[in-house]
């Protein structure tokens, strides 16, 4: 199968061009200006930006933690991810009941995903019972193609909660593994506490969330993982960056020379905690994720630190939990799930918010919302940029389409969506997966099950090129 994509504004990492993208099976394998051949399918893209398939690098499809099978949105859901221009997520791991990292990976990847993911994915193994096998199975995550790992330091007295300890222990083993420590950073023991504070007072409703998980908590734990993982001597992943407090401990570690990446997400920039204060508990509670959301400021300090080369991805951190979950925090807000779906309109809104608006450029939109994501994760150059050799999952933009978002113009499986009713400059038009086109006029048109695995290089062979991340 050929395709040629023609008159294109090409948008990558580093370029803006008009062009032609020549595709052979699945992969791109020419860019530039092509004589009228015979393809199979000529797609015209006049008038569009074209830029590569997004790689959403922190989703959490079938299964938030360790509570079994059915408790997040599952995999087929990603119709809706793909058709919002994100073709490649690497989803968390988390081990099952009872069960270790690795057979929590296999089954995930053997039963949750098979014949229902829509896209890409890859997947980053996540501790969700400490006990003393997982220290060993890291070993074996590079030939699972595994290349991260995931600590929470927060949520004490929970069997997510990683200690001190196991935390360096693990990034111990992740050193000599080549394996990336991604970590949740809030300090969970003074999490505890302002909890128990809140409600010994009295307030129990969704807002007290954020007055419970204030910035400070979570620049602390920022700054201890950062601290040991220096001892250690493993680079480190800051997840879900939401606050200035954290950016600052990062800009340090980063101006001291340590290999430490940070990422913030779509409700991080664009959404305040002021949503949390909503009379209708339904509506405060669809905003409960943690680290909480922050004050204006910090939105601003995001955005800039984005732009400094300190946050290098926006990321989703996609939870699909319903209402009726979420009812179960009606009395109080510490028992409410954490997490908001937002996968499928990450593009959207970074797009409309931060290029339309001159917050970001079209090249650093382009790094973070796939190119550094699949650096960091070991999949690049397969992933993460239009590239010759690099697989031609494509989005093909309509930057002139006006309009606002509706979970009804596409359905995230979930009975929400966080960004109802926001403004959307620019609408993701068509989208190819390798080669293939399964998005069009904003719908899909592919197959559920479409989505492969692919395996993620460890660190050493994918940190090249971090420094410009
Ligand atoms: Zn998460």
């Amino acid at each position: 199968m050929s395709v040629i994509i023609k008159n294109a504004t090409i948008l990558t990492s580093n370029n803006e061009f008009v062009g032609d993208i020549k595709i052979e099976g699945q992969k791109i394998v020419g860019l530039g200006q092509f004589e009228a051949q015979p393809y199979d399918e000529i797609i015209d893209a006049t008038g569009k930006y074209v830029f590569p398939g997004g790689v959403d690098q922190h989703t959490h499809f079938s299964a938030l933690c360790n509570t079994g099978d059915e408790d997040t949105a599952g995999y087929e859901t990603t119709d809706a991810v793909i058709t919002g221009g994100t073709t490649t997520i690497i989803d968390y791991a988390p081990q099952d009941p009872g069960k270790g990292l690795l057979d929590s990976i296999d089954y995930r990847i053997n039963t949750r995903a098979k014949g229902k993911t829509c896209v890409d994915y890859t997947l980053h193994a996540m501790i969700t019972y400490v006990m003393e096998s997982i220290f060993d199975e890291v070993e074996q995550l590079p030939q699972r193609g595994v290349s991260s790992i995931k600590c929470f330091m927060a949520y004490k007295d929970s069997p997510l909660h990683v200690d001190d300890g196991t935390m360096y222990k693990i990034m111990c083993k992740s050193k000599e593994n080549g394996i990336t420590v991604f970590v949740h950073a809030e300090n969970g023991e003074l999490v505890d506490r302002l909890q128990k504070d809140c409600l010994l007072a009295g307030h129990t409703e969704p807002r007290y969330h954020a007055v419970s998980r204030p910035p400070f908590v979570e620049g602390e734990g920022t700054n201890r993982a950062i601290y040991i993982a220096n001892q250690v001597g493993v680079p480190l992943y800051v997840a879900h960056v939401t606050c200035e407090d954290a950016v600052k401990e990062i800009r340090a570690a980063k101006g001291r020379g340590q290999k430490v990446m940070g990422e913030t997400c779509t409700h991080y920039l664009t959404v305040t905690k002021d949503a949390l204060g909503s009379e209708d508990f339904c509506e405060a509670s669809k905003y409960i994720c943690s680290p909480a959301l922050r004050a204006q400021e910090h939105l601003d300090a995001l955005w800039d630190a984005l732009n400094e080369g300190i946050l290098n991805a926006i990321v989703s951190d996609h939870c699909g939990i319903t209402l009726d979950m979420k009812k179960q925090g009606i009395d109080d807000f510490t028992k409410i799930p954490n997490g908001a779906p937002g996968a499928a309109d990450r593009i959207h809104m970074i797009w409309s918010e931060g290029v339309a608006k001159g917050k970001i450029s079209k090249q650093r939109f382009v790094q973070l919302i796939a190119t550094n994501p699949a650096k960091i994760n070991g999949i690049y150059p397969q992933k993460g940029d239009i590239i010759v050799g690099g697989d031609a999952d494509i989005v093909i933009f309509d930057p002139d389409f006006r309009g606002t978002i509706k979970w009804e113009d596409n359905p995230n499986g979930i009975d929400y969506n966080v960004y109802e009713g926001r403004e959307m400059i620019g609408r993701v038009d068509s989208v190819l997966l390798r080669g293939k086109k399964v998005v069009e006029q904003a719908k899909f048109i592919g197959d559920y099950g479409q989505g492969e695995f692919i395996p993620a290089k460890c660190y050493a062979a994918a940190y090249i090129g971090l420094e410009e991340m």
